[in-house]
């Protein structure tokens, strides 16, 4: 059966692995080329594996001796740039959700205006004008715990729906075997992969191509920042539920706490991290720099706002500002998860698949 239709990106692909296969001058870039060298032929599925595993570190092109001006015209971080975003959009669940994927910056400004707006309403609502005009002890004063807990449970367990649902139709178009048949190592060493960004070191280790022709580390560096970060403050939320649920101890929380200790430096962290990010695509080489439907800044964006209004809250808590600056970090909360389920957070899903599929193809 035919799980991924051939698009004319997915032909470049082919076309540029087929050149590839035969120059090999890229085979200790990256897990990319050691993977194309099992194959002969590369129809729509290998592509979409090989794209996923690639990590637009530009090594290749840099080196490449068949990149334009060459007939051959190869820049294979461009092309898989492209292939990508179009698995992105096509093997999202529900189908029905393409139109969001496609049209990403406009879908996450709109998300996060809709849920600060809805969340200022019940707050007018409950509580009258009013409570935007004074300060406030808790933020619970403003909405209840229950309210936000509620809230993003619901929308945690849609998010792990979408998650499920795009990933196993994207295991089952890489092929691979069932998870629980797969080798522990090869979950380990994907792991390992993905936690160090190993296959944006360059192949050398001195890191990667985007921004010209001498290898940089930073854009792995902002990379780590925002991942870290963001892991830190799921941390802290999480930690934060123990306290309240299981020790009954409710926020808010001294600055000596594990779930402010953890917030504030997952928080700083995500801020420097995606703010560089930012920066660093900005700096991209104009040959390798693909459009992805905005899907990338959005993210971006999203993170970034999401920790600079985050660490704002604490700061404001006695300020008549406070309410708006809570609605609208609920806001920008709700449109990041929206861009979890739709968005460009799923490329991280994508190459832990593909990483698995390289480490377990590479296992005798
Ligand atoms: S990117 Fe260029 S140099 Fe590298 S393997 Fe392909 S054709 Fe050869
Ligand atoms: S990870 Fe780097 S070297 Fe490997 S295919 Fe992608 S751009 Fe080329």
């Amino acid at each position: 059966m035919q799980l991924v239709e051939t698009s004319p990106q997915h032909e470049e692909g082919a076309r540029i692995m087929t050149i590839c296969n035969a120059c090999r001058y890229c085979e200790g870039h990256c897990a990319v080329f050691p993977a194309m060298e099992k194959h002969l032929t590369f129809d729509a599925s290998t592509i979409e594996y090989l794209a996923n595993l690639c990590h637009q570190c530009g090594a290749c092109f840099q080196h490449c001796q068949y990149a334009e001006p060459h007939e051959f015209a190869v820049n294979v971080p461009d092309t898989f740039a492209a292939v990508r975003t179009s698995s992105y959009v096509n093997h999202i669940w529900p189908g029905m959700a393409r139109p969001l994927v496609r049209h990403g910056r406009t879908f996450s400004f709109v998300s996060a205006l809709l849920a600060t707006t809805a969340f200022s309403i019940g707050v007018y609502l409950e509580h009258g004008g009013q409570v935007f005009s004074r300060s406030h002890d808790s933020f619970y004063e403003v909405i209840p715990h229950g309210v936000m807990a509620g809230t993003f449970s619901l929308l945690g367990v849609a998010v792990l729906l979408v998650w499920t649902m795009s990933l196993v139709r994207f295991w089952r178009i890489l092929g691979l075997p069932s998870a629980f048949f797969i080798d522990r190592q090869t979950y380990v060493r994907a792991l390992k992969s993905m936690l160090t960004l190993e296959n944006l070191g360059g192949g050398h280790g001195k890191g990667c191509y985007q921004h010209g022709e001498r290898a940089s580390q930073i854009k792995r560096w902002f990379h780590h920042l925002t991942m870290y970060g963001f892991l830190l403050c799921f941390a802290a939320t999480s930690l934060g539920t123990v306290y309240h649920y299981v020790l009954q101890f409710p926020a808010p929380y001294d600055w000596l706490t594990g779930p402010k200790l953890l917030g504030t430096l997952g928080g700083v962290s995500l801020l420097f991290g995606s703010a560089g990010l930012y920066w660093s695509r900005r700096q991209t080489t104009p040959e390798i720099d693909t459009e992805d439907h905005g899907m990338g800044v959005s993210l971006i964006v999203l993170l970034f706002a999401t920790s600079l209004s985050g660490l704002a809250l604490p700061l404001l808590k006695d300020s008549s500002w406070l309410v708006v600056a809570l609605c609208l970090h609920l806001g920008i909360v709700v449109a990041m998860f929206t861009c979890f389920a739709w968005g460009k957070f799923m490329h991280g899903m994508y190459r832990a698949v593909a990483l698995i599929k390289s480490e377990h193809d590479e296992l005798p």
